[in-house]
């Protein structure tokens, strides 16, 4: 079953066209990643589906329920803006017990064992009873996130949720999402591609406000990688850019790329053109210190499309 579902959506900002017709599913309990350049409308997505913007045509849906200002779908729903703001003179334990406890209906003293529970979650427990105008950018993440999963909701929608943590603290929240798989159905947008491909199982890329790529991520990479291979040689440069040059007249070979002795040759994908490598490399006349095919990365397939 699909937990988020969005039919056509457009949201125009007078000239812009933030969205421009998106259509996506998401099956429940994935860990989905939202990818896209800058300006491509995540943000507008994500805020959609939050309940906090309306589409100015099109429609999306919560296990079922139209989203909107009004609707009952934003109790599903966990957001975490890719700012998030809070009243600085609060305390982080305060602001989630007492203002997200009690937004949430919950009772003191249920609210108190939640935000208990989150701190330790999200890794803040030595600064829980700090004013929160103190805080870095990367606690304000944390606390945000601590937020999202007050009420353990179904759906948790997050906005670039690892932009401001240092790589501990973006390696524990990716953690924690991580686990999250199954019990929650989890949108995240982020430009951190290696993250993506750390954690997401399905991928959707997005450019101008319409989706170009939608698939899991082993499909994308198997479909639009390109292989590549990387020599390295033991061998003067200027020898090893003789032989690099040669490669180029060859029909498969898409690009070469020199490094002093390395060279990174990109092939069209054909079974004949991996074959026909080896056997170049071998007749080089020069010394192999290394040959490896690189595994395909989510970062070639997003940059192939996008561009
Ligand atoms: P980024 O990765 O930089 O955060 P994004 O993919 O999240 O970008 P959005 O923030 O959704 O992109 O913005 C999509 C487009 O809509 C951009 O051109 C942006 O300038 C425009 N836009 C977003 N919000 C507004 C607004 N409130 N008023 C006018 N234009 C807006």
């Amino acid at each position: 079953m699909s937990t988020i579902v969005i039919e056509g959506l457009c949201k125009i900002y007078g000239p812009i066209k933030a969205l421009d017709g998106l259509d996506l599913h998401v099956e429940q309990g994935v860990v989905f990643g939202f990818l896209g350049p800058n300006g491509a409308g995540k943000t507008t997505t994500l805020r959609i589906l939050a309940g906090l913007a309306r589409p100015t045509t099109g429609q999306a849906w919560i296990e079922g329920l139209p989203v909107g200002p009004e609707s009952h779908a934003r109790r599903l729903v966990g957001y975490l803006p890719e700012e998030p703001s809070f009243y600085p003179w609060m305390r982080a334990r305060e602001f989630l017990a007492d203002l997200v406890g009690g937004l949430c209906g919950m009772s003191r003293r249920e609210a108190m064992a939640r935000a208990d529970e989150m701190i330790v979650l999200v890794g803040l427990e030595k600064d829980a009873d700090r004013r929160i105008g103190g805080f870095s950018r990367g606690m304000r993440q944390r606390l945000g996130l601590a937020q999202a999963l007050m009420n353990r909701p179904p759906v948790l929608l997050l906005d670039e949720p690892v932009s401001g943590l240092d790589p501990v603290g973006r390696r524990n929240i990716l953690n924690l999402i991580d686990e999250l798989r199954g019990e929650a159905t989890v949108f995240m947008s982020t430009h951190i591609l290696s993250d993506v491909e750390r954690i997401c199982d399905a991928v959707g890329i997005l450019n101008h406000g319409r989706l170009i790529a939608l698939d899991k991520k082993e499909n994308l990479l198997r479909r639009y990688a390109v292989p590549v291979v990387e020599v390295n040689f033991d061998a003067a440069p200027e020898m090893v850019a003789h032989w690099a040059e040669s490669l180029r007249e060859l029909p498969y070979v898409v690009n070469v790329q020199l490094d002093e002795s390395a060279v990174r040759v990109t092939l069209d994908g054909s079974i004949q053109s991996s074959v026909d490598m080896q056997r170049l490399v071998l007749g080089a006349d020069l010394l192999v210190l290394s040959y490896q095919h690189e595994r395909p990365q989510l970062e070639d397939v997003f940059l192939q499309l996008v561009e």
